[in-house]
């Protein structure tokens, strides 16, 4: 198949450079380097000799020039004179064949200063084997072959000729000129309009002088038509002109063993021909003038220098193995191979800047701690455009199609990799930031607490939000890539944003529960306060209303629940106006607040029921028992105390005061309001969880008879006070007590009727 990959050993994996190992040397390739041997193999040293010459890196800026004719006509010697050469060249003496094979060679003559008449840069020279029958016998397969290998690669053929061979149709000249149109055509079979013309120059050797060149060029143009005319041409091409494929030109030197000063002459004159020329349409066609440039742009063939080895080799492969020649298959195939190569050599500084950034940041990622790393943008940005820059320049004089494919491979290669490089980063920033933000906040909260708690936990967020954002923003700005439509860092922000929002949701979160047990703890003092001077009352046995009759409790004993109730009440419902001020403050949802009234209530209560607990503790409850016993038992009903005398009814006041104390305990012993004799709507005034709790907000609630359900305890429960045991035990222990200040008044009246 024609569409093979242009073979290349490994040895020319990397083209450009010389094998290692080897010392290749200019001395090395003195007289050129054998490109094709006599065994038909293709020299595996090419790119080291163009490298050597320097001819790797010329791009476009190189030219080919092969030249032809019969065995022994002085092509070699011609080479020599002209470029400075040093082909082999059969020795005067000797009459065999001295050039085997297709060689090659830089032209060595250059110029000291450069005029318009100097030579034309890199000029690359192959010597082929003489086309004589007589030199291969009657082999014409290698002829053919050079010849296609010639026509595809140079933009000059020098064709080589006697003057007296001039006319002889039948000689082996046109032979060849033959063999030159045939496989000429037939690399025109696939694609007519990407293959360049070819200017044949006709060198006409041991010119006499005697026919003027008018007339030589003559006759070999009708040599020329004639012969292009009995070609069978391919289907498509069968109108074609000989035109239409090759420029001619025309030369004609002195014999230079009996001229040799005017050969030499003429030669010099010659090489002023071998300049560049530019694409003048006047100047293409018959160049006859003898002083016209050689090199116009149309004839170049459009390989750049580093591609050359590659190239040729895949050419001359096809030709060997008798293949169709399809040019721009095999220019495409080339474009490939060396975007590859190019890619591979591009990425090695791409490599060299990235892969210890990538290796950084994987182990900042393994060690769980993603680090912003300095001076990673202008990292990127660098290895992307020269990466990009350096294929360009390279590869962009291969096949359009091709290189714009590889190019947008290499680009995406890149692009993945440094895309990967930025999300990290970004990602890292990210974290970075998140954790700043939430550190700041806690020690600006933490400062605040310090100062007194009346620090604005809305600022210390709003700040340090703002702080965060800028820094984030910044950190990605650093990373943009220039050119890159990937980067961005709009979805990135947005992400952020929304992290620093989930976080002050938290911070939020602890804020509020902060806030919760400053006014709990507020709830606690006050209660301890009032509901302590509730119960401090008990302490005496007369109320407002003067004298307590039996069954009719004084107002301090009667509405104790009440006020306790009342003040409990009040004082939570001062806190939850504190706390819902406080939250608003720092834009906490109204579901938050909720749930933060809720839990208050809750709390609260727990707080009321602790201190009622401490209260009727038997040592205090005990006592305030005594002291209200004594109160109604010591003084009279305007207040003042008793002096016992034994005509005093001790006994019945003992038990009048005994039973008024006596009838508090059970009124003690339940959480009742006096209206209703029931307990108070507890369960409403906590009211059911908002819709919105959590199981965290639930987590450290004592559970509250009555109102939580399933917990087993009822409302009445939860308002015991004492129970019947305790009751019992604490009427026991009162009246013990009773007993004691009754024997002691006793006493004390026996007493002062003896003194
Ligand atoms: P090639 O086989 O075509 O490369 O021919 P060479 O360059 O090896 O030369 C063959 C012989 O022709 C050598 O002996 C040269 O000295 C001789 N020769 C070279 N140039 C000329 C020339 O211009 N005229 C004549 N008559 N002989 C030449
Ligand atoms: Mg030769």
């Amino acid at each position: 198949s024609n569409t093979r990959h242009p073979t290349a050993p490994p040895t020319m994996m990397n083209s450009h450079f010389a094998p290692v190992g080897e010392n290749p040397s200019r001395e090395q390739y003195e007289h050129g380097i054998q490109v094709i041997d006599e065994d038909k193999e293709f020299n595996q040293h090419l790119s080291t000799y163009l490298s050597i010459e320097k001819i790797i890196p010329a791009g476009f800026n190189y030219h080919l020039i092969s030249v032809f004719g019969s065995q022994s006509t002085g092509k070699s010697t011609l080479l020599n004179y002209l470029f400075g050469t040093e082909f082999g060249v059969m020795s005067e003496q000797e009459r065999r064949q001295t050039t085997k094979g297709i060689w090659m060679s830089k032209n060595k003559r250059v110029s000291a200063v450069k005029d318009a008449n100097s030579m034309a840069d890199n000029i690359l020279v192959m010597d082929v084997e003489g086309t004589d029958g007589r030199e291969r016998g009657e082999d014409q397969d290698f002829e053919r072959k050079s010849a296609l290998f010639a026509l595809a690669t140079s933009e000059v053929l020098i064709v080589n000729i006697w003057e007296h061979q001039v006319g002889l149709y039948q000689g082996a000249n046109m032979g060849l000129l033959k063999t030159v149109f045939e496989v000429n055509l037939q690399l025109f079979i696939k694609d007519s309009k990407t293959i360049a013309k070819t200017l044949l120059f006709f060198v006409i050797r041991d010119h006499i002088g005697t026919t003027p060149m008018s007339n030589l060029r003559n006759t070999l143009l009708q040599d020329l038509s004639r012969i292009w005319s009995t070609l069978s041409k391919p289907k498509g091409l069968e109108n074609s002109r000989i035109e239409d494929y090759f420029d001619f030109a025309f030369c004609a030197l002195p014999h230079k063993i009996l001229q040799p000063e005017k050969f030499e002459e003429e030669v010099e004159k010659l090489s002023h021909r071998f300049r560049e020329g530019y694409n003048d349409p006047k100047k293409s066609g018959l160049l006859d003038e003898g002083s016209l440039p050689v090199f116009l742009p149309q004839y170049h063939r459009r390989i750049p220098a580093d591609g050359f080895p590659v190239y040729a080799e895949g050419i001359w492969d096809q030709i060997v193995n008798n293949k169709d020649l399809d040019l721009p298959t095999q220019q495409e195939l080339l474009a490939q191979f060396r975007c590859d190569e190019i890619s591979r050599e591009v990425l090695v500084a791409f490599d060299e800047t990235i892969t210890p950034l990538e290796d950084k940041q994987a182990e900042g990622v393994r060690l769980g701690q993603p680090t912003v790393l300095a001076g990673l943008g202008p990292a990127m940005n660098v290895a992307r455009s020269t990466i990009l820059k350096d294929f360009e320049t390279n590869a962009s004089r291969y096949h359009k199609g091709v290189y714009t494919r590889k190019r947008a491979e290499l680009e995406s290669k890149v692009d993945t990799r440094l895309k990967a490089l930025f999300q990290k980063q970004l990602s890292a920033a990210n974290k970075a930031g998140v954790e700043q933000f939430s550190s700041a906040v806690s020690a600006a909260v933490k400062s605040g607490q310090k100062k007194g708690n009346n620090y604005d936990f809305a600022h210390i967020v709003d700040s340090e939000k703002a702080k965060a954002l800028a820094k984030f923003e910044e950190d990605a700005q650093a990373v943009l890539v220039q050119g890159a439509s990937w980067s961005t860092y709009q979805a990135d922000l947005t992400l952020y944003k929304k992290d620093l929002e989930e976080v002050s949701a938290r911070l939020r979160k602890d804020e509020m529960r902060r806030l919760a047990t400053r006014v709990e703890r507020w709830v606690r003092s006050r209660l301890g306060e009032s509901v302590g001077l509730e119960f401090n009352k008990l302490g005496t046995g007369r109320g407002g209303s003067g004298a307590p009759e039996h069954g009719d409790r004084p107002a301090t004993e009667k509405d104790l629940w009440d006020r306790i109730w009342a003040v409990f009440t009040e004082t939570v419902e001062s806190a939850e106006g504190r706390f819902t001020d406080r939250a608003r403050s720092f834009d906490a949802s109204p579901d938050e607040v909720e749930v933060g009234l809720w839990r208050l209530r809750r709390k609260s209560w727990g707080v009321l029921r602790a201190k009622i607990d401490e209260e009727v503790m038997e040592g205090n409850i005990l006592l305030k028992l005594r002291e209200n016993f004594e109160d109604k038992f010591r003084y009279d009903e305007s207040g003042v105390p008793r002096i016992w005398r034994p005509t005093d009814d001790i006994e019945g006041l003992y038990t009048k005061a005994r039973e008024s104390t006596v009838t508090i305990i059970p009124l003690l012993a339940r959480f009742k309001l006096a209206a209703t004799s029931a307990p108070p709507p507890l369960d409403a005034w906590i009211g059911s969880a908002p819709a919105s709790t959590s199981s965290a907000d639930e987590e450290d609630l004592a559970p509250i008879g009555g109102v939580d359900e399933d917990e087993g305890k009822s409302l009445e429960e939860e308002m015991t006070v004492l129970n019947d045991t305790k009751m019992q035990d604490l009427l026991v222990r009162f009246k013990k007590t009773a007993d004691g200040v009754y024997v002691e008044a006793k006493r004390s009246a026996i007493g002062g009727m003896t003194q």
